[in-house]
């Protein structure tokens, strides 16, 4: 089925720049409202990792609204639930079942989709839906003249300076290093300790794991191992995710960190702990790269000039753990597409207002993402009496119900603009007011004049 094209943002001229999940999500919301679109992207192609990502029902119902749902599912995969698992005794301690239930309580399924696939059908669609999509071309900067913003362009593969580009707003989806963040924040991308290795095979074949219908996770100590098949169940998804033991002792020491922090070596040793179901999947892991994981501190203000507004990565890169980084991006998309639409049912567009509006509702909601993607990793890695304590919560969570703690982060709807009336909404739940993230604790407790030695964590 397709979505429905309007003609609401006719006339108006959107700048988006990055081509990721994110930029292509906005380019197709705002192309669907009948904005001329122009999207700059500085790969000489669209690309994403070869791996596979998770579309909580959040982010199928934006798919959804764009006419892609159906597609989607065809060419993912539907998992059955969701099953936790203790990293070291590999028993199963939380099954979150994506049953008829599931999907009558949050509007729709959960996908497992690759990320390539996903991405084609966004650039696509957007395509299809009349926004112009350019390759090769680096966005560098623009200036905001009070009734438009002229966009810097550069020949990503020369160098050359090009002729700039005019237009009412620009979509800043460029990316954790986005070039226009720094008009909202002095800060740094924060590395977590963490690092991920990725790899995909055949799973028809693979005779221990061809029965595979979950999102499988077995979780810590200091480590997690995540599985689900792809495309209709040909491929299988692995990510093998550890804390690196030099970069913590680095951290800790106060010395410089190395740049390979969690290399092969430590790959190598990083899983020895955990369960055979664990260690014996290993050798199908992508060695030659590796994702040394980082997020940001929340961003307060999206708004980089009166006309110029950062979303996806650019305003809110997560830590993995809840799976709903690229989902956020999808949402921002969305949610621009959706105000502007209804300032202009309104009789009042002004872009000014919009993006404000925007940027105050999806702010809460994404810091809110991101602190508790923090917490909740925490809480993958624990070790020792925490670990047991922890399995206890997973299997008193089954037997009395886990919607209530997912509801928050799956039943949303910007449309609602909860998060406009009630931005606590974005603070962490009050019974978590005693939590500090780990790396703050270090870093204060540094501060504070402690020794390595001294330090706790
Ligand atoms: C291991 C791992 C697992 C994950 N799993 C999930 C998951 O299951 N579900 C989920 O929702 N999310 C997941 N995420 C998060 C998700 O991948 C990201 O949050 C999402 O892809 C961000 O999309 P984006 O478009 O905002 O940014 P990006 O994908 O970084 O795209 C930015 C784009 O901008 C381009 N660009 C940058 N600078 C410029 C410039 N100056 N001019 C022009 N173009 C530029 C870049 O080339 C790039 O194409 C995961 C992340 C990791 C690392």
């Amino acid at each position: 089925m397709s979505a429905m094209k309007t003609n609401d943002l006719s006339g108006q001229k959107i700048i988006i720049t990055g081509g990721g999940i994110g930029g292509a999500s906005g380019a197709l919301a705002l192309a669907l409202r009948g904005a001329d679109v122009t999207l700059y992207e500085r790969h000489n192609e669209f690309k994403e990792v070869g791996a596979g990502l998770q579309i909580g029902p959040h982010g199928v119902k934006m798919l959804d609204k764009w006419g892609l749902k159906e597609k989607a599912i065809e060419g993912g995969y539907l998992p059955d639930r969701m099953q936790f698992r203790d990293g070291i005794t590999a028993e199963p301690i939380l099954n979150m079942e994506f049953d008829e239930k599931f999907v009558e309580h949050y509007g729709a399924e959960y996908l497992v989709i690759h990320r390539s696939d996903l991405l084609n059908m966004l650039v696509e669609a957007a395509r299809e839906a009349g926004a112009n999509l350019v390759n090769g071309v680096k966005v560098t900067g623009a200036d905001d003249h009070g009734d438009g913003v002229s966009v810097h362009l550069e020949d990503a593969n020369t160098g050359e300076k090009l002729d700039d580009d005019e237009a009412d707003v620009l979509v800043a989806f460029d990316g954790i290093h986005s070039v226009f963040r720094p008009l909202c924040a002095d800060d740094e991308p924060v590395p977590s300790a963490y690092v991920a290795y990725r790899g995909t095979s055949p799973l028809a074949e693979d005779e221990d794991m061809k029965d595979l219908k979950d999102v499988r996770g077995y979780i810590g100590p200091r480590c997690h191992f995540i599985q689900y098949p792809l495309r209709g169940g040909e491929l299988l998804n692995q990510v093998a995710v550890f804390q690196s033991p030099r970069y913590l002792e680095a951290l800790t020491n106060g010395t410089e960190v190395p740049d390979d922090w969690g290399n092969n070596e430590e790959f190598k040793q990083a899983f020895d702990h955990t369960n055979e179901a664990v260690k014996g999947r290993l050798g199908n892991m992508w060695l030659d790269t590796w994702w040394q994981m980082a997020d940001r501190e929340p961003l307060e203000d999206w708004i980089a000039s009166d006309r110029i507004i950062v979303m996806g990565d650019a305003a809110h890169p997560p830590l993995q753990y809840i799976a709903s980084g690229a989902i956020m991006a999808m949402e921002d998309g969305e949610c621009l597409a959706q105000y502007a639409s209804d300032a202009v049912k309104a009789g009042d567009l002004n872009w000014t207002t919009v993006l404000r509006e925007v940027a105050d509702e999806r702010a809460p909601r994404c810091g809110r993402i991101q602190t508790t993607s923090r917490f909740w990793g925490e809480l993958w890695h624990v070790d020792g009496l925490s670990r047991l304590i922890r399995n206890e919560l997973f299997r008193e969570a089954e037997r009395t119900g886990w919607f209530k703690y997912a509801d928050w982060l799956w039943d949303y709807d910007a449309t609602r603009r909860e998060y406009l009336q009630d931005p606590s909404k974005g603070n962490l739940p009050k019974e978590l007011d005693e939590w500090e993230y780990n790396l703050h604790k270090i870093a204060r407790q540094r501060d504070e004049g402690k020794s390595a030695e001294e330090l706790t964590i």
